[in-house]
């Protein structure tokens, strides 16, 4: 007999593969309450015992108590801040992933994870213009991929030129770039070099005003461009920044963890197409490409620069990097900041593979059409405004008059109410109504009720 904790059990099993059937069997998700929702501490409470506790009796207590209080950022009708839209064949494969323990470490140790989570990264290279070489790992979220990209940028800047003092390299961005772009630069000790927008885009016009203004320009060696503004789903000028990071031997990366996604919808293929200039590249699966959390896709065109920068040196390491075998060496624990990793990238794979490429380009299509017809239904509201026109899959819209205490109590009445989960955002110090739309089902009768309710 072994330790009571691996046995297997059968009734233990059962209950929990009734669980997963019947949240699975949901269609569509209902959103849930979250933090509107009254959790029970007594019951919740000592429950952490010597002894323990019957599976079945947590389970329905999780089931009953602690599941409701999440609003379900898989449901349909979830249309705050950039939802998680996971395709029921990556939920699946999610549990196969987590029923075998899979690791995503090394090539040793796992050559078959990596294969198939290096084929969809392939994929996504490729569909982004980048050349055969390019190559990365699955990272926790967007805010990692960044920290690591910005990392490599920053070491391949003092590199190129030692003639500037290691502390006194900057990295461009612009005002609109993600949260995590700023503190990355703050982890990584590098000043940010920002840019004014033009109408929330980052131009080149902008960032040659900026460097001609600047005493310095010269310790400028990166800049970082958003493929789809999380606040207003803003392409920024891929291809006028990206030539001249080229011409002037700057790292070029692209955060693209919202709407780099949007390259794949045949309509947008044409305002991505600067995303073959990228030395560093983010797009998030767990966002627009219906994986679960948490997956977003790192991938260098030069991953061997990469892996000389993040990997972890140790007597313990070293086999994973001895052989003459040309794929031996590929470790997806190299290319970011980590080490042991789940094999987070395969929920994306065995759903790309499954349903194929022309289900996803659709899928994010439809969120873009969502995004386009919400427009027209604010247009036909006299009572309502556009803040500017819908942007990939986002919709930014106003109710003239509305203080930000009110559009708060509108939020969660809607929420409330159950008919779905909308946030205010900020625009130019403004708060305003904001749509993100993602799952491609996402009913417009939900949006017509949403905009009908901006009463007073
Ligand atoms: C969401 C987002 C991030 C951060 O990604 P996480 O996966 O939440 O860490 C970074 N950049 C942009 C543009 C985003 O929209």
């Amino acid at each position: 007999m072994g330790h009571p904790m691996f046995a297997y059990d059968e009734k233990a099993t059962e209950a929990i593969f009734a669980y997963c059937r019947e949240r699975l069997a949901l269609d569509p998700v209902p959103l849930d309450y979250g933090g509107l929702f009254d959790i029970p501490a007594d019951e919740v409470a000592g429950l952490i015992t010597q002894e323990g506790r019957p599976v079945e009796e947590v389970l329905a207590l999780f089931e009953r108590d602690l599941a409701p209080a999440v609003v379900s950022i898989d449901a349909p009708t979830f249309l705050a801040f950039i939802p998680n839209s996971p395709t029921k064949n990556s939920l699946l494969f999610d549990m196969v992933v987590a029923c075998s323990g899979l690791n995503g470490t090394s090539w040793l140790e796992a050559a078959g994870v990596v294969t198939a989570e290096n084929q969809a990264l392939d994929f996504l290279s490729r569909r982004a213009g980048l050349p055969a070489g390019a190559g990365g790992a699955f990272v926790s979220g967007g805010s990692m991929g960044n920290l690591a990209s910005l990392t490599v940028a920053r070491d391949v800047g003092r590199a190129r030129h030692p003639e500037i003092e290691p502390h006194r390299v900057r990295i461009a961005i612009s005002a609109d770039a993600h949260a995590s772009v700023g503190k990355a630069l703050h982890v990584i000790g590098v000043e940010p070099f920002e840019v004014a927008t033009t109408d929330h885009r980052f131009t080149l016009e902008a960032l040659r005003a900026a460097l001609a203004a600047d005493p310095h320009p010269e310790t400028v060696v990166a800049i970082v461009a958003t493929a789809g503004t999380t606040n207003a789903g803003i392409v920024d000028d891929l291809e006028g920044l990206g030539t001249y990071a080229r011409e002037h031997d700057l790292w070029f990366h692209v955060d693209g963890a919202y709407g780099g996604a949007a390259m794949l919808a045949p309509s947008h293929r044409e305002i991505f197409a600067g995303l073959r200039h990228a030395d560093s590249f983010v797009v998030d699966p767990h966002k627009w490409l219906f994986a679960p959390l948490d997956c977003a896709a790192l991938i260098y065109r030069n991953p061997t620069i990469a892996r000389t920068v993040l990997a972890q040196q140790a007597g313990y390491l070293d086999i994973l990097h001895v052989s003459d075998d040309a794929d031996y060496d590929w470790n997806p624990s190299d290319f970011a900041i980590h080490l042991s990793r789940r094999a987070r990238g395969l929920p994306f794979w065995f759903s790309l593979v499954t349903y194929g490429v022309g289900a996803y380009e659709s899928a994010i299509e439809r969120g873009i059409e969502l995004a386009r017809i919400t427009e027209e239904m604010v247009r036909a509201r006299p009572d309502l405004e556009m803040v500017r026109p819908a942007s990939l899959s986002i919709a930014l819209f106003r109710r003239p008059g509305w203080s930000e205490a009110r559009y708060n109590e509108w939020s969660l009445q809607l929420l409330r109410d159950q008919v779905a989960f909308v946030t205010p955002t900020k625009w130019e110090g403004e708060t305003i109504g904001r749509f993100a739309f993602l799952h491609p089902d996402t009913d417009e009768s939900t949006i017509a009720q949403v905009l009908d309710s901006l009463r007073d």
